[in-house]
């Protein structure tokens, strides 16, 4: 049978302030991974809107759509243009699991929460013509689940084409997050079998890796054996922890033998209110400088993740968390309006409250400020967003954050990397048109080489008495 996998454009990704190097950077895996379960007779087209053109004029057997929040409405459109057409459709993804009776009406069939059990599920009854209407994800387990389709993947249009994901979920309960909702009714943190994802490492072309798992320290012995493992591949990665994870025990220096040269943490709110109100317990009493100074000793750079918007916030806090960031050499920052996603705790406590003021989902892009502020105005909360990004990013600040570490390799790493990613925009929008992006991947694994300096080495040892 013909079927055709979509990822239909973020809304955001359509702004004029779009930045394409953004939505050009990890191929759509998930989508990927649920094509391994379609036979080899099938003909399988996979889309990502955000890096090609989606033609609807086609008839397949089936469609098969992923929903976020921002491409829903999209969703939407593209599903009821194929069903017209008398094409099967179905949907599935974050969404779809908070809002099921909202996609249930431009569907042939849901699923909610993951799909590694629940899509062949749906394929058997689909070829025994009995497809229900909701599939309902309840057995969770990455046991010898097929290699992942890749090579529907255009690798040349993704700056980052070798995207893996070795564990679903994350053992921490933060209220803002998509995270128990989607995983509602089974097993929320879970992960691959060793082997199968060194096998899975294996089959990636080149050296660079980027692991896309929530958290990829959460399981100790998991990401020990993993890292064990990966000694010896000669890859260089980048991945996900909480701060927490990386000042307990020694798993972060496991990390870097096995090639971690970059590291996605949540620091979030410097509020112990915010943490609190936020349910972010593992953040709570944790030393922030430390944990940067733990990374940075082993040479590692930090993109920093941080909320702007909850209650304990005031005028003050972009200029206090820009600060914080060019003085602690945050390679590169992400900031966020707070935004309370449907299905999460946070939503569910401000509809109680009666302070969600707008359910127009293309603005729940973490852009716009979509529920009733406290000690800021919604106006002072979008113009700080919009200000600390700006800031952070000024080339003087660029340059004062990274002349901050011990080694001129660091502060090099540091420039190039963090430059390179906000300021060189025409040169991305060109890479892409030509469909070169990946053929910077070389450039990308020498910034992240590996940094080694005597001063840093003293001082982790310092470090590790500091805190074991
Ligand atoms: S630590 Fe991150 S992934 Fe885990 S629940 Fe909190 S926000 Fe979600």
């Amino acid at each position: 049978m013909k079927v055709k996998m979509i990822l239909p454009a973020l809304t955001e990704a359509e702004s004029p302030f779009w930045r394409p190097i953004k939505y050009s950077l990890f191929p759509p895996l998930g989508l990927a991974t649920l094509a391994s379960y379609l036979s080899d007779e099938d003909e399988i087209e996979l889309i990502d809107q955000h890096v090609e053109i989606l033609n609807i004029d086609d008839t397949p057997d089936l469609v098969v759509i992923q929903v976020y929040i921002t491409n829903a409405y999209r969703s939407y459109k593209i599903a009821d243009s194929y069903r017209k057409k008398g094409v099967y459709v179905i949907l599935g993804g974050l969404h779809v699991t908070s809002l099921p009776d909202e996609a249930a009406a431009h569907a042939d069939s849901i699923f909610i929460g993951p799909g590694e059990e629940t899509f062949p599920t749906f394929l058997k009854d689909f070829k025994n013509r009995e497809p229900k209407k909701v599939y309902n994800s309840s057995i969770r387990t990455l046991k010898s689940i097929p290699p992942i389709r890749r090579d529907l993947i255009k690798r040349n249009r993704y700056l980052v084409p070798n995207s893996i994901v070795v564990t679903r979920g994350c053992p921490h309960h933060c209220d803002f997050c998509y995270k128990d909702a989607f995983y509602e009714g089974g097993k929320s943190f879970y992960t691959q079998a060793v082997d199968d994802a060194l096998a899975e490492i294996e089959r990636l072309p080149g050296r660079h890796l980027y692991f896309l798992d929530d958290h990829l320290l959460g399981n100790a012995k998991f990401a020990t054996e993993l890292f064990e493992g990966m000694k010896g591949m000669n890859r260089v990665f980048q991945g996900a922890g909480t701060v927490d994870s990386v000042l307990r025990g020694n798993l972060i220096e496991k990390a870097v033998e096995a090639g971690l040269r970059s590291l996605f943490v949540g620091f979030e709110t410097f509020s112990d209110a915010n943490l609190k109100q936020s349910n972010k317990g593992q953040n709570l009493k944790r030393d922030y400088s430390q944990a940067v100074k733990r990374l940075h000793s082993l040479g590692i750079m930090i993109n920093g993740s941080f909320v702007f918007g909850l209650d304990d916030d005031d005028k003050d806090v972009f200029k206090r968390t820009v600060d914080w960031g060019i003085e602690n050499s945050i390679t590169t920052s992400t900031y966020h309006v707070l935004t309370p996603y449907p299905g999460t705790r946070l939503y569910k406590d401000m509809e109680k409250q009666d302070r969600i003021l707008s359910r127009n989902w293309d603005l729940y892009d973490t852009r716009n400020v979509v529920y009733k502020t406290t000690n800021l105005s919604a106006k002072e909360l979008e113009d700080g967003y919009n200000w600390s990004y700006k800031e952070f990013y000024k080339w003087s600040n660029i340059f004062e954050s990274s002349i901050k570490h011990d080694s001129n390799k660091h502060k090099l790493k540091h420039f190039f990397y963090s430059g390179g990613w906000k300021k060189f925009e025409p040169l991305w929008n060109f890479l892409i048109k030509t469909k070169n992006l990946n053929n910077t991947l070389p450039f990308l694994e020498s910034v992240l080489s590996k940094v080694e300096n005597k001063k840093s080495k003293t001082k982790q040892i310092d470090l590790n008495r500091h805190i074991l």
